[in-house]
């Protein structure tokens, strides 16, 4: 299985990501913590990065592309699958993934896009903010998070219900409830993906089918 995640911050790419990951055995590989992790360790990436991400910033797209092939080549060596969680979040790190991918022959059966208004995400960001102090966690960068997934990150799902391969799910419910359903669908392609090339596959839309999970309008989930 290999999926990668389009979400604004706050959608639960983090908690679906490791869900996805642990289900299917799979690398979870997700830009923001490894950014994070040289940010804590002071290493030279970390020193030169940590500015971008205090402000809400994206870092350049070569040191994000860099790090994603690394922990690609890895993937592959693990089993081949993968789940990306924060890459990408602009057309030219979609089309330099895609390149990077079929390179390793491992490009993309999904592209997961985990919908949820902007008053839903500040909401669990603020609330994860008074747990966990993540230093972009807060009103201003929120804010500025946001402005910037909807200019450049958002733009990209159409390139992906293009290529037919959006599964588009909406994440205004728990964590629980929003990682049920994406299981559920995930499983229910595993047969198609193993028979149908990427190029002939069409988008599916599950946005509207909340109530056969057990939808109850947006209910907790701090954890992204
Ligand atoms: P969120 O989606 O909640 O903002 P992430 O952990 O995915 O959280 O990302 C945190 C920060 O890391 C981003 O604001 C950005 O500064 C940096 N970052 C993560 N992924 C990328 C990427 N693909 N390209 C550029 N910057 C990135």
């Amino acid at each position: 299985m290999r999926v990668l995640m389009i979400a604004p911050p706050g959608a639960g790419k983090g908690t679906q990501g490791a869900l996805i990951a642990a289900h299917f055995g799979i690398a979870h590989i997700a830009t923001g913590e490894l950014l994070r992790d040289h940010v804590a360790r002071r290493s030279s990436l970390g020193l030169a990065v940590q500015e971008y991400l205090d402000r809400g910033e994206l870092v350049p797209d070569q040191v994000v592309l860099d790090m994603v092939r690394e922990a690609m080549v890895a993937a592959k060596a693990a089993g081949g699958g993968y789940v990306l969680d924060g890459i990408p979040r602009n057309m030219q790190q979609a089309r330099a993934a895609y390149l990077i991918a079929s390179e390793l022959g491992m490009t993309a059966d999904v592209a997961l896009h985990l919908d949820a208004d902007d008053a839903e995400v500040t909401r669990r960001l603020l609330a994860r903010a008074a747990l966990e102090h993540r230093s972009d966690d807060t009103a201003e960068v929120i804010a500025q998070r946001l402005a910037l997934y909807y200019e450049v990150t958002a733009p990209i799902i159409a390139w992906y219900r293009e290529r037919g391969i959006l599964v588009s799910v909406d994440a205004m419910r728990s964590a629980q409830e929003v990682g049920r359903e994406i299981l559920v669908a995930l499983e229910a392609m595993r047969p198609f993906l193993e028979h149908v090339p990427v190029d002939e596959r069409l988008p599916l839309d599950l946005t509207s089918l909340g109530e056969a999970f057990g939808a109850t309008g947006p209910a907790a989930s701090t954890s992204e």
